[in-house]
C-alpha cells in the first residue's frame, strides 16, 4: 500500500538512481509528488489541419494517417527520414535527422520505422519549417495510435511540462504523477471550507485541485485551480503566524520605560545633524513600543545610508535613561568596530559607558575580565560587538534592549541565543535588504516593521554605468585629481578561496604599479589581521589613499563620506542585493559620486542585473527585482530563515490571496486561539505537523 509518506524510489520505473534526480527537485515522497506542479502547460488542444499548418509555421499538432518514408543520407555524419503525414486537407513530411556512424550497421531509425508504418495514425506536435520549397515539420514529440478514433493519451489536451532535471524524462515524471494522483489524492490534506472568497478561487477540496493542476481542461481552470490551491497554502502559514505571534503577545515584559531625555537631548544636541522625518517617525514607533507593556518585535528596514545606526542608538540611550543594558550586534568584526567608534564620537562628553565586545577583544585576558566583569555588575550600559556577545560566559545584569544590525546576515538561532540574555528583551532588527512587501508580510508576519523610506538630505544621486575597465580607470583619475577617493572591488564569491584572494592581490598590484601608479592605492582584504585592516581603513579615512583596492569585506557599513567612486570587478558574477550593498558605501558626503560596473554580462540574467542597477538607487525596487529573479527561497536564504515554500503560491502575483489570507487568519486565531473548534480541525493538523519546528524559527524572524 502506498500512502503519502511513501518514498517515490519504490514506485516502478523509479529506483534509488531515479530517486536521487527526483530529490535534486524536492521530491522524495508520494506527497511532495502531487504538489510538485507543471512550470507550464503545452498547448495541444488543438489539431491542426496539415493544409492550414503549411502557411502557421510555429509550433502546432497535426494528425494523419501515415503514408511513405524516405531516407537520405545528408553528409558522411547525418541521416534524415521523411515520413509522409497525411489528413483530408494535404500531406506534410514529419522529418527526422539523426547521427550517422559510419561503422555501424545499426539503422538509427530502426524504431521509428518500427512505429510509423503505413497505415497507422500519428499526432505529431512540433514545428513547421520551409527551406526554399522544401517544407516539413520538425517533430518534438508524437504519439502512434492503430485506430483513429482512439483517444490519444498527449493530445487533445494541456499537456503539463514538469520542472526538468538530468536522468527524468517528462514521460517518467507523468507516470509517476499519475500513480500518486489515482492511488493517494484523496489523502491529501485538505483546508479547502474554510478559505475566504476571492476572485478566481474556488472552494474546491484539494484533491479536485491537484487533479485539475496537473490535467487542467484550460489555463483559465488551471490558474484557479493554482490560486485555490494558493489560498490554503497561505491560509496554513498566515494562521500558524498568528498563533505565534498571539503567544508572544501574551509574555508581559518586567522593563518600564520613562523618557526623561537627560541623556537624548544632550544626545541630540550632540549630533552635526537633525534627524529626518522618517527617523524621527521610526523613533516613535520604536519608544512606544519599548514602553508598551509587551515585548517590542521590531523590524526596521532603511535602504543603505539610511541612517539606521543612530535611530538604534536613540533606543539604546532610552534604555540607558531607564539604567537599562543594551546591545548592538554587527556581522562582522570591522562593521563592529566601525559602530564602536562612531558612536563613541556621538556619545563624547554623556555619562553613558560603552564596550566593543568581538572575539578578538575577548583574546586578552585582563580586557576580557574587566568587560566581563563591567558588563555583569551594569556599569557597561551599552555592548556593542559581533555575534561573540552571544557566547555563553557573556552575562549581563539587565540587558532589556536587543538590536541586530543587518539581521539578514545572521542564522536565526545565534538571535535565539541572544535573546535568552535577558528575561524579556525588546528586539529591534535591522536591515539595509529591504524585503517586499509581500514577502515581509509573511515571513515578519508576526514582527512589526518600521521603515525609513528617506535619506538625509543634501545626498546626491549614485550615477551608475555598465563600463569598460579603460573608461571606468580614465574617470576615476579625473575625480581622484578633484579629491575624491575611489574603492576598487574584487567581490571575491568566497573570501576564504585562496586562489581567487590570490589573483585579486595580482590585480591589484598590477594598477597600483601601472595605470594608477601617480596615486596612493591601499589593499584590503579578508585574510588579513584585524589591526592590518583597521590600519587601512583608517589610513583610507584619513585620505592616506586615494584607491583603495579591496574585497568584499567593505560591502556592509563601512562609512567614508570621500569616498565618491567605486569600481565594481567582475560585477556580472554578484546579484542585486551584493551589488546594491557595495554600492552603498558611495554616495554618503556631498560630492556626486559614480558607480562602474565591469565584466562580460553574457546570461540574460546577468544583464538583466546590470540594467536594474545603471537605471535604479531604490533598494526596494531592486529588492523586489531580485526577489522575481531568484525566487524568494534563495533571496531570504532558505535554511537560515526556515523560509517556508510555497507550491503553488506566488509571492509576486498572490498579494490579494497573501491580504485576504492574513485576514481570514486573524480571525480564526481571534475567535479560537487553540483551534478547537471542528471546522479548525485538519488546519491544526496541518500547522502541528508541519509548523511546529519552523515556527520557532519564524517566532524571532
Ligand atoms: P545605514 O542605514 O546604512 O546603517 P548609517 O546609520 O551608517 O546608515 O548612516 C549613514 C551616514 O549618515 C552616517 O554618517 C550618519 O552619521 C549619517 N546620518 C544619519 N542620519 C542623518 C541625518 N538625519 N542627517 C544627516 N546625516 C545623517
Ligand atoms: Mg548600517
Amino acid at each position: 500500500m502506498i500512502n503519502l509518506e511513501t518514498e517515490i524510489q519504490y514506485l516502478k520505473g523509479v529506483g534509488p538512481k531515479k530517486a536521487a534526480s527526483f530529490l535534486k527537485l524536492g521530491v522524495k515522497t508520494i506527497s511532495d509528488l502531487l504538489v510538485f506542479f507543471p512550470s507550464y502547460y503545452q498547448d495541444r488542444t488543438q489539431i491542426i489541419p496539415i493544409q492550414k499548418v503549411l502557411i502557421q509555421g510555429d509550433k502546432n499538432c497535426i494528425f494523419g494517417r501515415v503514408g511513405k518514408t524516405y531516407q537520405k543520407n545528408i553528409n558522411a555524419n547525418l541521416v534524415m527520414l521523411d515520413i509522409e503525414i497525411i489528413d483530408e486537407t494535404g500531406k506534410i513530411y514529419s522529418r527526422f535527422f539523426r547521427k550517422k556512424n559510419a561503422y555501424s550497421k545499426f539503422d538509427a531509425f530502426a524504431s521509428l520505422k518500427k512505429n510509423f508504418t503505413s497505415g497507422r495514425y500519428a499526432y505529431i506536435y512540433g514545428s513547421v519549417k520551409s527551406e526554399r520549397m522544401d517544407i516539413y515539420i520538425a517533430p518534438d514529440d508524437y504519439e502512434i495510435v492503430d485506430d483513429r478514433s482512439k483517444e490519444p493519451m498527449l493530445f487533445k489536451k494541456l499537456l503539463p511540462v514538469y520542472p526538468a532535471s538530468e536522468g527524468l524524462s517528462q514521460k517518467l515524471i507523468r507516470d509517476c504523477i499519475e500513480t500518486a494522483l489515482s492511488s493517494c489524492k484523496n489523502l491529501y490534506p485538505d483546508i479547502s471550507s474554510i478559505i475566504p472568497r476571492l476572485d478566481n478561487i474556488t472552494n474546491e477540496p484539494s484533491p479536485l485541485l491537484l487533479t485539475k493542476m496537473h490535467s487542467p481542461s484550460s489555463l483559465f481552470e488551471a490558474e484557479q485551480a493554482r490560486r485555490s490551491f494558493a489560498m490554503q497554502e497561505f491560509l496554513i502559514l498566515e494562521t500558524a503566524l498568528f498563533l505565534s505571534r498571539s503567544k508572544n503577545k501574551i509574555l508581559p515584559k518586567v522593563q518600564k520605560y520613562e523618557i526623561s531625555k537627560n541623556l537624548l537631548t544632550p544626545f541630540k544636541n550632540n549630533l552635526k545633524f537633525s534627524f529626518t522625518r522618517a527617523q524621527k517617525k521610526v523613533i516613535n514607533e520604536i519608544f512606544s513600543d519599548m514602553q508598551n507593556p509587551y515585548q517590542m518585535n521590531r523590524l526596521l528596514m532603511g535602504d543603505v545610508g539610511s541612517g539606521k545606526t543612530v535611530t538604534a542608538l536613540s533606543a539604546m540611550l532610552l534604555a540607558a535613561e531607564n539604567k537599562y543594558q543594551s546591545t548592538l550586534i554587527a556581522p562582522t568584526e570591522i562593521l563592529a568596530e566601525q559602530h564602536f567608534s562612531n558612536i563613541s564620537k556621538m556619545l563624547e562628553g554623556l555619562p553613558v559607558k560603552i564596550a566593543l565586545l568581538t572575539s578578538n577583544s575577548l583574546k586578552r585576558k585582563t580586557e576580557r575580565e574587566i568587560k566581563l566583569k563591567e558588563i555583569a555588575d551594569g556599569s557597561i550600559d551599552i555592548v556593542i560587538g559581533t555575534h561573540s556577545i552571544i557566547e555563553e560566559r557573556i552575562k549581563f545584569k539587565s540587558l532589556a534592549l536587543v538590536a541586530v544590525d543587518e539581521q539578514h546576515r545572521f542564522g536565526v538561532m545565534q538571535k535565539l541565543a541572544a535573546l535568552k540574555k535577558a528575561q524579556s528583551p525588546d528586539v529591534l532588527m535591522m536591515t539595509a535588504t529591504p524585503i517586499p512587501r509581500a514577502l515581509s508580510m509573511t515571513v515578519y508576519g508576526d514582527m512589526d516593521v518600521s521603515i525609513i523610506d528617506e535619506l538625509p538630505p543634501g545626498r546626491l544621486p549614485v550615477q551608475t554605468f555598465y563600463a569598460t575597465e579603460e573608461t571606468a580607470y580614465k574617470k576615476t583619475i579625473e575625480e581622484i585629481k578633484k579629491g575624491s577617493q575611489v574603492y576598487i572591488v574584487y567581490p571575491l564569491i568566497d573570501e576564504s578561496d585562496k586562489l581567487e584572494l590570490k589573483s585579486a592581490v595580482e590585480e591589484a598590484d598590477k594598477l597600483s604599479k601601472g595605470i594608477f601608479k601617480d596615486f596612493k592605492t591601499g589593499l584590503l582584504h579578508g585574510r588579513m589581521k584585524r589591526d592590518e585592516k583597521n590600519e587601512i581603513m583608517q589610513k583610507f579615512k584619513n585620505k592616506d589613499f586615494d584607491i583603495l583596492i579591496s574585497t568584499t569585506v567593505i560591502e556592509v557599513g563601512i562609512d567614508i563620506p570621500n569616498a565618491a567612486v567605486m569600481i565594481i570587478q567582475n560585477a556580472d558574477r554578484f546579484g542585486l542585493s551584493a551589488l546594491h550593498q557595495l554600492r552603498g558605501r558611495i554616495g554618503r558626503g556631498k560630492i556626486k559620486s559614480f558607480c562602474y560596473l565591469i565584466g562580460d554580462a553574457k546570461s540574460a540574467a546577468a544583464r538583466t542585473r546590470i540594467k536594474i542597477m545603471t537605471s535604479t538607487n531604490d533598494g526596494f525596487k531592486i529588492a523586489e527585482a531580485d526577489l522575481q529573479m531568484r525566487g524568494p527561497g534563495e533571496f531570504m536564504g532558505t535554511e537560515q530563515h526556515g523560509f517556508p515554500e510555497f507550491k503553488a503560491g506566488n509571492l509576486i502575483k498572490d498579494m490579494d490571496i497573501i491580504e485576504a489570507s492574513k485576514k481570514a487568519a486573524q480571525e480564526i486565531v481571534e475567535s479560537d486561539a487553540n483551534l478547537e473548534e471542528p471546522a479548525y480541525s485538519s488546519l491544526r493538523k496541518i500547522i502541528e505537523s508541519r509548523f511546529s519546528k519552523k515556527l520557532k524559527l519564524i517566532e524571532v524572524g
